[in-house]
């Protein structure tokens, strides 16, 4: 609930003092039981950092996480001060148990030095220490047949080096599962793996989504691999931009029929070229400048680039909010037909009525 992350960001040699990058500015999110989150936005926006946040691994600067109603950095501050969880009702074992994380590069988030097998123990023995070794390789083996790499016994002795990338990632995905995890963030999970091996590896996510019961807060720069894992999961993709999420809705809402005018210029650079010199050959922006999350644009941070800005958007900032009673929400003052800002003059270089 309305968490806020800055950071302060050393200057050149330290000479010119710091300055206070606002990754992430007073977002609200929630992520419900057996539920896929789709965080979408071009590098910098803050979406990684909001994820790490919403996982326990980022302490918020403002603002608080819950998990199952339970503040996780009280949960964290508690086990600090009392050694074993104090008074709270999921301790900061079971919360960082329960909240798991697969990298982008599978390759490097896996120890090179162990094998498969060592690397899966590893979490079991640490969270269900009576667990025998019999019990910890049935759990395994199953784990990696189900994910087809059979004969488990086979990749189980390899080491990472000997596995192709989509194998390992595969491998990060049993790893975060193993401790039946109720919510696994997905950083840009399948973006270094081959094209032809992404829709792959995102219908295993959501196999292993139905047969496990956990959520996924998936975080992408590419709306068609957001639109792919949410609509088969009745899932919601959120759009951030410099630090704010801008639209939230289901895959239909923000694919077809997009509120936000920065979701309209992320759905440009996703449409193939063809479909580009067809319609429109350059990003629908009326600035190609994006500016800096240390200095933020004043009103809505948009409005630097927006096409529709008008001059109320320059001073006044638009919340998140449902307007057509539909669950999909906007920051944006276009889509309140009510708002000053119909009354508004067009900024210079926005699209005017006659214009567009
Ligand atoms: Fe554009 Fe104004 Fe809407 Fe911001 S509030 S996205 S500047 S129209």
């Amino acid at each position: 609930r309305n968490v806020s992350v800055h950071f302060e960001d050393e200057q050149l040699f330290g000479l010119a003092g710091s300055e206070t990058v606002r990754a992430v500015d007073d977002v609200s999110l929630d992520v419900h039981e057996n539920d896929v989150v789709a965080l979408v936005g071009e590098s910098g926006c803050g979406k990684t950092t909001l994820g790490k946040t919403a996982i326990g691994v980022q302490r918020p600067t403002d603002g608080n996480v819950r998990y199952r109603g339970q503040d996780v950095w009280e949960a964290k501050d508690a086990k600090g001060f009392l050694g074993g969880g104090g008074d709270v009702t999921h301790s900061w074992e079971e919360i960082r148990r329960s909240l798991q994380m697969i990298h982008q590069d599978p390759g490097s988030s896996l120890n090179s030095n162990f094998t498969i097998e060592s690397i899966l123990s590893a979490p079991l023995k640490k969270w269900e220490p009576e667990m025998s070794e019999a019990d910890r390789r049935v759990r395994i083996y199953g784990l990696l047949e189900y994910v087809g790499m059979t004969p488990a016994e086979d990749y189980a002795s390899r080491y990472p080096h000997q596995l192709s990338g989509g194998e390992q990632q595969r491998v990060a995905l049993i790893r975060a599962l193993l401790m039946n995890s109720d919510l696994i963030l997905a950083d840009e999970a399948i973006s270094a793996l081959d094209v032809s091996l992404r829709a792959e590896m995102m219908d295993l996510m959501l196999e292993l989504q139905e047969e496990f019961d956990t959520s996924y807060l998936f975080i992408s720069h590419n709306l068609a691999n957001a639109k792919h894992l949410t609509q088969r999961a009745g899932g919601r993709i959120g759009i951030m931009y410099l630090g704010e999420l801008v639209e939230i809705g289901t895959p239909e809402q923000i694919i077809h029929d997009p509120q936000h005018p920065y979701t309209k210029v992320l759905l440009w650079a996703t449409s193939d070229l063809q479909n580009r010199s067809e319609g429109v050959s350059t990003p629908p922006v009326r600035s190609l400048d994006i500016p800096e999350p240390t200095d933020p644009p004043s009103g809505c941070r948009f409005h630097t680039r927006c096409l529709e800005a008008r001059e109320v958007c320059t001073r006044e900032c638009p919340s998140l909010d449902d307007h057509d009673g539909d669950g999909r929400r906007t920051a944006c003052f276009r889509a309140d037909p009510d708002h000053e800002y119909w009354e508004s003059e067009p900024l210079d270089g926005a699209e005017t009525e006659e214009s567009a």
